[in-house]
């Protein structure tokens, strides 16, 4: 249940794109984003240019995967999808950059995992719509330099922090995804039930959206596997008493932290006396990788008030101590 892409099944997959929106006038939230990118998707159409290059960031789940597809679809382009830690070589990437279409999208997901060769090999594709390829190897070696069509790069990122400064510099459109209130997900799951064909409750719905982290991709597996609960526990609609029912059996609770969350808090709590302690030392005592708690929980439990970043290290809030049911005061020295 983690923001991170898990592994699905191929029925799963096949529910995730169903529910994909496709057109501007699907996405629900990121409203500034959306009306910006709308103009400029206009404005370039009606000039015949490609878009100029978008970086995308936030937390996964967000919408960062989702909003390239329908740019490319508005556009009325093709899209070339891959990552940063996929582009091994200049070759890789090279061999997608002279297959794209005019005016197509290229996606790189994770784009500050790309390796710096490859990364150089970018700027100049992004800038002058060229690469330089070396041929052969050795004494023979020499570099030819191929133009390309005018694409749009469309790179997505959890750590906009992370890029270097020059790639960062060559996109012209820079836009963070927020975390979505429970009001807009709940507009999302509604949406989400009408295509899966599950009645689902008004209440019901809020129940879910409240209990989501703010993020698209945990609101729709929440659900799906409500539905599974309604289907077998109830007769086929999501009531908000089979909500909770299902609610409760994944470990989200009350506040919509999941198990992972309430784990962080309360091993800053028991093992390190609130904070502040560093990250990599709070990832091992949960045995989740640092870069995870990072990207993951971390900037929710923030947003939500529960811990706060200091010069020192994390450090958990009041309000976390008061979440677990644990008194303050037995921080030390207080
Ligand atoms: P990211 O690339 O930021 O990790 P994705 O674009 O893969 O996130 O979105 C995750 C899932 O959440 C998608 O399957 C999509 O259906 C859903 N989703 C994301 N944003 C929205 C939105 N604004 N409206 C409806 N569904 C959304």
């Amino acid at each position: 249940l983690s923001g991170d892409k898990e592994q699905l099944s191929n029925t799963e997959k096949e529910i995730e794109r169903a529910l994909r929106p496709l057109t501007f006038d699907d996405f629900t939230g990121q409203d500034k984003i959306l009306e910006n990118l709308k103009i400029f998707v206009q404005a370039a159409r009606q000039r015949g240019d490609a878009l100029d290059h978008v970086l995308l960031h936030g937390p996964p789940g967000l919408g960062k995967t989702t909003l390239s597809n329908i740019v490319a679809n508005e556009l009325g382009a093709g899209i070339k999808i891959t990552s940063g830690p996929v582009l091994d070589k200049p070759s890789d990437l090279a061999g997608l950059l002279t297959n794209l279409q005019e005016h197509d999208v290229l996606f790189i997901d994770e784009i500050h995992r790309l390796n710096p060769i490859v990364e150089e090999y970018l700027y100049s594709a992004m800038e002058d719509y060229k690469i330089d390829i070396m041929l052969d190897s050795g004494p023979n070696a020499r570099s030819i330099q191929i133009g390309l069509n005018p694409f749009t790069l469309i790179g997505a990122t959890t750590r906009a922090g992370m890029l270097t400064s020059p790639l960062r510099a060559r996109f012209g459109i820079n836009a963070r995804l927020e975390y979505y209130d429970a009001e807009l997900l709940a507009t999302i799951l509604r949406r989400s039930a009408a295509i899966l064909g599950t009645p689902l409750d008004e209440d019901a719905a809020y129940e879910i959206a409240r209990r989501s982290r703010g993020t698209p991709r945990i609101a729709n597996n929440l659900l799906r596997r409500t539905r599974d609960f309604a289907q077998v526990k109830g007769n086929g609609k999501i009531t908000v008493a089979i909500a909770e029912m299902a609610l409760q059996a994944l470990d989200v609770d009350q506040n919509g932290l999941d198990e992972m969350d309430n784990r962080i808090l309360s091993t800053i709590i028991e093992k390190f006396k609130g904070g502040p302690v560093g990250i990599s030392t709070i990832a091992t005592a949960c045995g989740e990788e640092a870069e995870t708690i990072e990207e993951v929980y971390e900037p929710f439990l923030i947003k939500e008030g529960y811990m706060k970043r200091t010069s020192r290290g994390r450090e958990v809030t009041e309000k976390a101590f008061k979440h677990l049911g644990i008194l303050p005061r037995h921080r030390s020295g207080e």
